[in-house]
């Protein structure tokens, strides 16, 4: 049973409940159980998977009264199914399952040509873990379903870490994907997130189209998506910077894979250091891409991100050749699109720069937005051309 404070929100929509929200729970509840929720005038608000380890001890599946089982898992993937269908189009790599977003909260599953990557945040959707896997092998017959359950939140619901293979094949090392026309090896195993930055499809694209011809700076480059769809689309030459080994050689290899290696280098650096070594040298560049680990993943670190934010965007704006394209990204979910935008402005002022804006970008339709839920919408990803002031 809840109290009446904080009703509001699940009420308009969004799915999690807090332990300070509860007011009376049954005692023979089982963690992770389906479990009923009433208001405290006993009105009826929805069922939800219990964790009483978790900060949030009920993820709402529904809201309506029904059973919990096969063909209610089967209803929602197919309506997640449906969504990406309508709206993304066919693609070799897409995330079919967004979890909060597609009404099925602690499952993301992506694919990657065939190979299904299963992420797992909830109890509650762990424990229909064998279930959900014979729904999605029934549904759409893949090569392999593999688990990449190795992230560390998982530890705040009290769930064990682990990776593996739970179905059909076990992956290869790398699988080719096709992406707006390029081809990419995504390493499932290892890569970051369930293998790849599925989420920047539709902003490498806007990039590649405004790349045609230019210079490019591709800083945190990952694996080189961003590189490779520029040079694909015409981009004259494009530098990548990143600081990891393995996701620079991978950035390599799939230059080579697009036969665009000659117009590519790759430099293994910090990225913070040689955009400062930049900004104070005379190379310039006619596009600039700035897609950087998330700086905060805290609500209380979000003024000093935005600083570290406003730093590399400054010197960047320094970087950039006169009506040079600024590309910048934050997926951090704390730092809101309206308080990005003003540090994007403050910084050209520093720099002594006018910006004008050519594209707001957000995440790829996999990855649904609902409103009622903000933490499903986090990443930013702003075009903008930069002159003198
Ligand atoms: N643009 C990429 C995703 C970038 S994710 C894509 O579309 O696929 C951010 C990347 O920044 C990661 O690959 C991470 O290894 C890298 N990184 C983190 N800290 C860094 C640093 N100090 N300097 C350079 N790269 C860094």
């Amino acid at each position: 049973m809840l109290h009446s404070r904080g009703l509001e929100r699940v009420l308009s929509g969004h799915p999690w409940i807090y332990r300070s929200q509860v007011r009376e729970m049954d005692s023979e509840l089982n963690p992770g159980d389906s479990i009923c929720v009433f208001s405290d005038r006993k009105r009826f608000i929805g069922i939800g998977f219990f964790n009483p380890k978790s900060e949030i001890v009920i993820r709402l599946l529904t809201r309506r009264d029904e059973p919990i089982n096969r063909a209610f898992f089967e209803k929602r993937i197919a309506q997640a199914v449906a969504w990406r269908k309508i709206h993304v189009g066919a693609q070799s790599a897409l995330r079919w399952i967004n979890s909060e977003s597609d009404n099925l909260p602690g499952l993301i599953v992506d694919e990657y040509a065939g190979f299904f990557v299963l992420q797992v945040t909830s109890l509650g959707m762990d424990q229909q873990k064998d279930l959900l896997v014979k729904i999605l092998a029934d549904m759409f017959h893949p090569k392999g379903i593999y688990e990449r359950n190795d992230f560390p939140t998982r530890n705040l619901e009290g769930l064990p870490l682990t990776s593996g293979c739970l179905l059909g094949e076990p992956p290869p090392p790398l699988i080719e994907i096709e992406e707006n026309r390029t081809r990419l090896w995504v390493d499932i195993l290892k890569g970051h997130k369930t293998g790849f930055y599925l989420d920047q499809r539709d902003n490498r694209m806007t990039a590649a189209r405004l790349a045609k011809n230019k210079e490019v700076l591709d800083c945190f480059s990952y694996t080189g998506a961003f590189s490779v769809t520029a040079l694909v689309h015409g981009a004259k030459h494009v530098t990548a910077v990143e600081a990891s080994e393995e996701a620079l050689a991978l950035a390599k290899e799939n230059v080579q894979l697009n036969g665009v290696e000659e117009r590519w280098k790759g430099e293994l650096a910090n990225g913070f250091d040689l955009l400062k070594a930049l900004s104070v040298s005379d190379q310039k560049f006619d596009m600039v891409i700035l897609d950087p680990p998330s700086f905060t993943r805290r609500r209380d670190t979000v003024e000093k991100a935005l600083s570290g934010y406003k730093e590399i965007n400054l010197r960047t704006m320094k970087i950039l050749r006169e009506s040079g394209i600024l590309v910048s990204a934050s997926c951090s979910h704390h730092i809101h699109e309206m308080a990005f935008e003003d540090m994007l402005i403050d910084a050209a002022q520093d720099a002594r720069r006018t910006l004008r804006l050519v594209h707001r970008g957000t995440q790829a339709l996999d990855h649904p937005i609902v409103p009622a839920i903000p933490e499903t919408q986090y990443l930013k990803c702003f075009f903008y051309e930069v002159n003198a002031l």
